[in-house]
Parts: structure tokens; C-alpha cells; sequence
């Protein structure tokens, strides 16, 4: 079950997440894009968790389309579009709920997903947070239930590193080619930070 307070919680834990993890983000985008990964995520979230503080709190869509105009104005990299498409998918589908259970949170997560990859327009396999954001829904989908969600945090973790191995096809790293193999996607390692957060709102 995903009540809003848990929403509330999962952005301050997220946002306290990626400003430990900052300088990994940039340095990881350092080696393949230009640096910024972990700073556009930390000014993002910061910004997102002052916005919920003045966002009345009984509406998980409401909460969920505040975060995502936040990080829309806020990010002005392809990680605010990205990380505001699956907010905005979010919303959508939990309009009007103050909580909602696994099979809600499934099908946000598989809407997220979808939405990620008509933006992005990135296949699996091409180093980019879909890498992760697709086991993740997949693993999900298989497994609609707390426990899967648990699963899919781990399944997301994996992913992430396996992106380490791949050779960048989208975004800024698939200028370096084959000189992008060596390194884990940036936006990945985020994504799989944020199953575990989502996580551990939801179920720990
Ligand atoms: P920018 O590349 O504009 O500096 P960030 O560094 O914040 O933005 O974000 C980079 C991350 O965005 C990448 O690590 C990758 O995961 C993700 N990304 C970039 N382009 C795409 C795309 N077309 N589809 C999906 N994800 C993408
Ligand atoms: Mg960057
Ligand atoms: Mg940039």
C-alpha cells in the first residue's frame, strides 16, 4: 500500500539518497556525457520536496503532477523530461486516490515505463534508464504484489550494473560509441536508487 505520506516520505528519502550519491552521478556522466547527472537530480528533487510542502496532501495524483511541473521548470537536462514523464504517468493513474495498492502501483510503474520510452525513444539494451525501468516493470507485472516490488527494486539493481557492459545507442554517451562501454549509465544507477526508495515507502 502507497499512502500519501509514504509519497511524501519516498521524495524526501530519495532526494537525501541522491545527495549522497551526487558526486558518483556526476562523475559517472562525466565519463560519458557531460558531468551534470547527479547535480540536475539533487536541484530537481530539492526542488520537487519544497513543492510537496505546499501541495495539499489527500491526492497521490495531485502530489505525483506537482513533482513532475517541479522538475519539468527545474531540470534542464533529458533527466527532468524523463524523471517528469514518469511522475506524470503517475498522476494519471492515481488521480483522485489517497492510496493505493500493489496492483495500482503495477500498472503506474508499467504507464512510467511506456511513457519513458515514447519520450525517449530509446530500446532496451542502449545504456539509458529504460535498461532498468523495463525488468523492473516486467519483473512487476509478473509479480503484482509487495513482494514484487521488492523484487523489482532488486531486479533494477542488477540492471544497473549490467549497463555497465553496454555500448550507448541513446543520449549523450552514444557519441562516444563504443568508448562508452566501461562505465554504468548515470540515469540508471538513479532509476535503480529509486526502485529501492519506492521500495522501501511502500513495503519497508
Ligand atoms: P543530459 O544528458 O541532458 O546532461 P542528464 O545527465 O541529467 O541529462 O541525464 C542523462 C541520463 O538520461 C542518461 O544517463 C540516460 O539514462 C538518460 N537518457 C538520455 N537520453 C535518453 C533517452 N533518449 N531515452 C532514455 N533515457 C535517456
Ligand atoms: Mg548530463
Ligand atoms: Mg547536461
Amino acid at each position: 500500500m502507497l499512502t500519501t505520506s509514504a509519497f511524501i516520505a519516498f521524495i524526501q528519502a530519495y532526494t537525501n539518497r541522491l545527495d549522497e550519491l551526487q558526486p558518483l552521478l556526476d562523475q559517472l556522466d562525466n565519463q560519458i556525457g557531460d558531468g551534470d547527472h547527479g547535480t540536475n537530480m539533487t536541484r530537481g528533487f530539492h526542488a520537487a520536496n519544497e513543492r510537496l510542502t505546499s501541495t495539499p496532501a489527500d491526492d497521490l495524483g495531485a502530489l505525483s503532477q506537482a513533482v513532475a511541473m517541479t522538475l519539468l521548470s527545474s531540470v534542464g537536462g533529458a533527466s527532468g523530461p524523463l524523471y517528469a514523464t514518469v511522475f506524470l504517468r503517475f498522476s494519471a493513474q492515481w488521480k483522485g486516490q489517497s492510496q493505493v495498492d500493489a496492483k495500482d502501483i503495477t500498472e503506474a510503474i508499467v504507464q512510467a515505463r511506456d511513457g519513458l520510452v515514447a519520450r525517449g525513444k530509446a530500446q532496451v539494451g542502449e545504456k539509458t534508464l529504460i535498461d532498468v525501468w523495463s525488468p523492473a516493470a516486467q519483473t512487476l507485472q509478473a509479480n503484482p504484489t509487495e513482494s514484487g516490488i521488492l523484487a523489482a527494486a532488486k531486479a533494477a539493481a542488477e540492471a544497473a550494473v549490467g549497463t555497465r557492459e553496454l555500448v550507448a545507442g541513446k543520449g549523450r554517451a552514444a557519441y562516444l560509441g563504443e568508448r562508452s562501454r566501461g562505465t554504468c549509465d548515470p540515469g540508471s544507477v538513479s532509476s535503480a536508487v529509486f526502485f529501492e526508495e519506492f521500495a522501501n515507502a511502500i513495503v519497508g
